[in-house]
């Protein structure tokens, strides 16, 4: 779960990050009563939505007034923002953090996330932070350093030192910059995060350490122990067939192509959508049905599926392993009787009574394209929804 910028500020606060004065305003009007407050020389005007890049694409303005706090918020709210991370179609700003504006001596990177290879939890830090780390990831990728960290030791004062002074620093920003790195770590502990990013992480001209930019992703399967951090989530911002998906209990994540998937198992949903890949075309989604291909759990499905117009020809992908092919097959049918299916269906059924689900769907009055094998199955779904071009 992804969450706002000013909500993970409010997370750092609660642990002792120190971040700049101010608060989130849902309108412009707002906007100036919250820059009022403030009582600064210069206000930054930054827009919330769930990605990042906003600086480049003028999402981050700083302007000197109240007046001109509502001014530019009019100008941002309502607004389309795109930017090199809310895809092409880009995010509507619905809501605006309105800050103090600091005086930067140097933007530096701190990130903590999950480093699967190692399996452990990393620190990454960069003196060079700011709007063009992805470049000097890319290019000079020497400047980003990375720490594993021990899970039995933990991420001690030690520890942080050591990264601090990685970073080349020194005097008091070793300090501060060690208790960020110390605090950062145990709030992704403490709330299961799986990212935890402040780009730029600061120092002020005053020799401050002060997180600007904040970001924090949870992993979504800790929230069932994290209830306080439900109310943060901002339907907004997600895909509504996404969610539509989970009020489901369906695993779907929606993508660009136009080959709608449904199948058994994540493993067996992830091979569908690289055969379809290898054959030329593109799905439209992931889509894990889970165990029990029933009719219920078909009707969702075909939902979902029907829902986005992008959908060409569907693929039907189930191995019957403890759920019966045959069931499964009756199951598909009587779907189509309560949603309207108007793209044509390829079903590969494989497993426990396979030639007679294949007998049934062949027999229907719908007329499915029974495949042989996931090979011929995925051919012929891209033959339908014709090879991606984009
Ligand atoms: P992002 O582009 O979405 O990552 O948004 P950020 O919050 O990182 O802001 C982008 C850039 O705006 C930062 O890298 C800073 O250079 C600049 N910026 C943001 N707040 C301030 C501020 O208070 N003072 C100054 N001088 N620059 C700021
Ligand atoms: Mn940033």
């Amino acid at each position: 779960m992804k969450i706002h910028e000013y909500q993970a500020k409010n997370l750092f606060r609660e642990y002792g990050i120190p971040v700049p004065t101010g608060g989130p305003a849902f309108s412009a009007w707002e906007a100036f009563e919250v820059a009022s407050k403030l009582k600064t020389e210069k206000t930054v005007v930054k827009a919330q939505i769930h990605a990042g890049g906003r600086g480049k694409a003028g999402g981050v303005k700083i302007v000197n007034t109240p007046e001109e706090v509502e001014k530019t918020a009019e100008s941002l709210l309502s607004k389309t923002l795109v930017t090199k991370q809310s895809g092409p179609e880009g995010k509507i700003v619905r809501k605006l953090l309105i800050e103090e504006a600091l005086s930067i001596k140097q933007e530096l990177y701190l990130g903590v996330l999950i480093d699967r290879a190692e399996r452990k939890i990393a620190v990454i830090a960069s003196a060079s932070g700011g709007m063009e780390i992805e470049e000097i990831a890319a290019k000079s990728p020497e400047k980003i350093l990375r720490f594993h960290i021990d899970p039995l030791v933990g991420c001690g004062p030690f520890v942080c030192r050591n990264i601090a002074f990685g970073l080349g620093l020194a005097g008091t920003a070793v300090k501060f910059i060690a208790e960020i790195v110390e605090k950062a770590y145990r709030l992704f502990i403490e709330k299961d995060c799986s990212l935890i990013e402040m780009n730029p992480l600061v120092v002020l001209t005053d020799d401050r350490v002060i997180a600007l930019d904040a970001k924090i992703d949870f992993d979504d399967n800790s929230l069932t122990r994290h209830k306080e951090l439900l109310n943060l989530r901002d339907f907004f911002e997600e895909e509504p067939l996404e969610i539509q998906a989970n009020r489901y209990g369906i695993d779907y994540v929606k993508l660009e192509g136009n080959v709608g998937c449904m199948v058994n198992g994540a493993g067996l949903a992830m091979a569908t959508m690289d055969i379809i890949r290898k054959y030329g075309g593109m799905p439209a989604n992931f889509l894990d049905i889970k165990g029990g291909a029933n009719k219920e759990n078909v009707i969702h499905a075909f939902t979902l599926l029907m829902a986005d117009p992008k959908v060409k020809a569907v693929l039907i992908n189930i191995f019957g392993g403890i759920v019966k092919c045959d069931m499964v097959a009756n199951g598909i049918l009587e779907a189509m009787n309560f949603v309207k299916v108007d793209v044509p269906v390829v079903v590969r059924l494989e497993g426990t009574n396979a030639v007679e689900a294949r007998n049934i769907l062949n027999n229907a009055d719908f007329s499915f394209k029974v495949a042989d094998g996931l090979a011929s199955a995925a051919l012929a779904a891209v033959g339908i929804a014709g090879p991606w071009q984009q």
